[in-house]
């Protein structure tokens, strides 16, 4: 069934775990995401990046997960995911996505509020709820955002805006960065709780790849209740597709599907896994569908 995004992580707040908001990169990795979170009992977010909506089209994406969701007996929500461009968003909102992260980072705070407070009447007045991100979360994702923190405020400023924005989800500065690590990241769970005090709405947490299960669970202890991965299921597509291809290669077996088959086997256990530290497995029931 399809759920309502901030819905979700309301769920994952009151109960104590994060939904999964992974970014899918076709219709195979989608129904794999589906599919992990059907076998788990889970909720799930399918997330996609502006770049992944642009190559395979609105409409198409728009209906594959219609297909792909309704018939799924676990709640599932559609995310675009980092959007600075406000005529992406208008057509996201259009075609009537659960939820957009409009991505205000690279605008000065009064600017960055006056649009979010635009988007969110916009969007809600569709029944499409906004996540709401300020301050720029450190390193690239395919192709947006910055090498270095522009724009960082005191958690009180993040509470305020979010109030007058009418903003559904939060996604401030965790210590966290979009992409592989090279070093380990210094995470700020406090400022999470500092963050929760002060605002009851949804903490996103971004750049989850690379952390480990009691980096999570420290996040989520905090009161993250939404987890982006993006990386890590890049990773387990990509590699499994070599695999595969080396494979067939080496025994000039060229079978696409099953290609196909082993990308899905493999991007669905990393899901799963995933769904299992997240704390989600089991939280399938008492959501409403809202499409
Ligand atoms: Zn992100």
């Amino acid at each position: 069934m399809i759920a309502s995004t901030a819905e979700l992580a309301r769920h994952g707040q009151a109960h104590g775990y994060a939904v999964a908001a992974v970014n899918i990169l076709d219709n195979l990795s989608m129904r794999a995401v589906i599919d992990a979170a059907v076998e788990m009992s889970s909720p799930v977010i399918v997330q996609v990046s502006v770049k992944t909506v642009r190559f395979i089209g609105v409409d198409l994406m728009t209906r594959t997960f219609a297909a792909a969701a309704t018939s799924a007996p676990v709640p599932v929500a559609l995310h675009l995911d980092h959007c600075p461009d406000r005529r992406v968003i208008d057509e996201i909102v259009r075609a009537g996505w659960s939820s957009v992260l409009f991505d205000a980072s690279d605008r000065e705070l009064a600017q960055a509020e006056s649009e979010t407070a635009e988007v969110v009447a916009l969007a809600h007045a569709a029944g499409v709820d906004v996540e709401s991100e300020i301050e720029n979360i450190i390193g690239m994702e395919d192709g947006v955002g910055s090498g270095v923190a522009v724009h960082s405020y005191p958690v009180d400023v993040l509470a305020e805006v979010a109030e007058r924005t009418g903003a559904d989800l939060l996604a401030p500065q965790l210590g966290t960065a979009h992409g592989e690590y090279k070093s380990s990241p210094v995470l700020l769970p406090e400022r999470v709780r500092e963050l929760a005090r002060l605002t009851d709405r949804p903490i996103v947490l971004h750049g989850g790849t690379g952390l480990t299960e009691s980096d999570f669970r420290s996040l989520i202890d905090a009161g993250v209740s939404k987890v982006n991965i993006s990386t890590g299921l890049k990773l387990a597509y990509m590699k499994s597709a070599l695999d595969h291809l080396s494979k067939a290669e080496s025994t000039a077996r060229w079978d696409p599907p099953s290609l196909f088959a082993d990308i899905t086997r493999a991007v669905k256990a990393e899901v799963v896994r995933y769904l299992e530290i997240f704390g989600s497995a089991g939280h399938a029931h008492g959501m409403r569908a809202v499409r």
